[in-house]
């Protein structure tokens, strides 16, 4: 977009240079008339030189109605305002504290005793607005203002942890999270990187208005070497129709696993599978322990690792609250000492879905979800499985897939990593690539 535009700045000069030359009276004035409206300065579409903006954000206890009586509007009017605008807009039930607002003043070249705004414009996120406009007759719309998405690539190499990584460059955190939980969850334990790993990114950052940064957006492929592996992510549309999107690694394999590693987001492995443990209060005799457990405090949610339907939800004996999905003819994943279950037997659950509630039921020292990995009926650790991989890319879209990735990744191969990326205090070294993706 801001190539684009600058091109058409380009030719639009050098055609008016090429004007001027008859110096006519009529090109002096398109010149006048040019300058005059890229001075205009739009705010919510409204020219901040004709207007005073008065801005602030909805207080405890606001209504539309408030607020322009406060600003000296009475209230027969706002009755009739807020009954014209009630289709666009249900301003007395919907503002929000905290939320910012304006209202616009005409500017006046008189002094007014009395100032009344034209127009209220109630600003519902970065994006989206309101506007509410009483100056003759009543308007009410909605509109979005518009959005860009900037291309960049990123590097850096790994001394301590990613996050330092990107903190040291001026990145954004939400790389980390992006590459950590979404592209590489199942490939790397990003707890465990060494020095010397390192990471190239190419990202989009969203813009709002050409010039609100609005955060990272999206991360179209990524590449990672992680002791001595290399790892290649290029995100694929796999279904257009329902917008699925997964990433994939130069050889069309998805990188997602068709389970999760853990059944909890935020969870201590506080005991392995251990067919030999010995433990003390059994009298240090071998008590094989054929779960993984994930220590959390009670309440946390338990998430199914698969698709599947589940089979058990009862309690029983030691387990507790307990509940057992079947996810195919060679896996079930079974989850004990819930506090409660939010699954019936029968139901239909699908990867990540809350199934219930880390507890203390059955026979447990504290609160935690013992995780049982069943795989042709025996008992396994899920840590030591090969997982199978999510759906795989289908042979009618593998060739598409590759031909896609083919630039992707001969960009992603020619982006150098810089001396400076094991350098501390180094600051960003975001090359932007000024294209508009949208
Ligand atoms: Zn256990």
């Amino acid at each position: 977009m801001r190539l684009k535009g600058l091109i058409v700045l380009v030719i639009f000069t050098v055609f008016f240079m090429a004007c001027k030359e008859d110096n006519s009276a009529e090109n002096y004035k398109h010149e006048i008339a040019e300058k005059e409206q890229e001075e205009k300065i739009l705010e919510f579409g409204f020219d901040l030189k004709k207007f005073e903006f008065k801005r602030d954000t909805v207080r405890k206890g606001d209504t539309f109605g408030i607020i322009l009586e406060r600003n000296n509007i009475g209230y027969p009017e706002i009755f009739h305002i807020a009954e014209k605008a009630k289709d666009t807009f249900d301003i007395a039930t919907r503002l929000q504290v905290g939320k910012p607002y304006a209202l616009l003043f005409p500017k006046a070249n008189v002094k007014d005793s009395i100032r009344k705004p034209t127009t209220f414009i109630y600003q519902q996120n970065l994006e989206d607005y309101v506007v509410i406009d009483f100056k003759d007759s009543i308007q009410a719309y909605t509109r979005t203002k518009p959005i860009t998405y900037v291309e960049k690539i990123a590097t850096g190499v790994i001394e301590n942890n990613i996050s330092e990584t990107l903190e040291n460059k001026g990145l954004s955190q939400v790389l980390a999270y992006k590459m950590a939980d979404d592209i590489y969850a199942w490939t790397i334990d990003f707890r465990r990187l060494q020095p010397g790993d390192r990471f190239k990114v190419i990202y989009t950052d969203k813009y709002i208005n050409d010039t609100i940064y609005a955060g990272v957006h999206n991360v179209k492929a990524a590449y990672f070497e992680h002791n001595g592996d290399s790892l290649y992510a290029f995100q694929f549309v796999t279904d257009s129709i329902k917008g699925i999107k997964d990433y994939f690694n130069e050889d069309a394999k998805n990188l997602r696993r068709a389970f999760l590693k853990m059944p909890v987001k935020f969870g201590r492995l506080s005991s392995r599978y251990n067919l030999k443990r010995r433990i003390a209060y059994y009298g240090y005799k071998v008590r094989p322990h054929k779960g993984t457990d994930f220590a959390a405090p009670v309440g946390t949610p338990i998430m199914a690792t698969a698709n599947g339907t589940v089979i058990e939800s009862t309690r029983r004996g030691g387990n507790g609250k307990y509940v057992k999905i079947r996810h195919n003819a060679t896996y079930s994943t079974q989850y004990l000492h819930m506090s409660r279950q939010a699954v019936k037997k029968g139901q239909y659950v699908k990867q990540g879905d809350i199934i219930g509630y880390v507890g203390m039921t059955g026979n447990t020292g504290g609160p935690h979800v013992c995780y049982r990995f069943w795989k042709n009926g025996r008992q396994v650790d899920p840590f030591r499985e090969k997982l199978p991989e999510a759906e795989p890319i289908s042979d009618s879209l593998k060739t598409r897939y590759l031909e896609h990735i083919k630039p992707i990744k001969e960009r992603l191969d020619n982006i150098f990593f810089l001396e400076t990326d094991s350098q501390k205090n180094e600051n960003t070294i975001t090359q932007d690539n000024i294209t508009d993706i949208q």
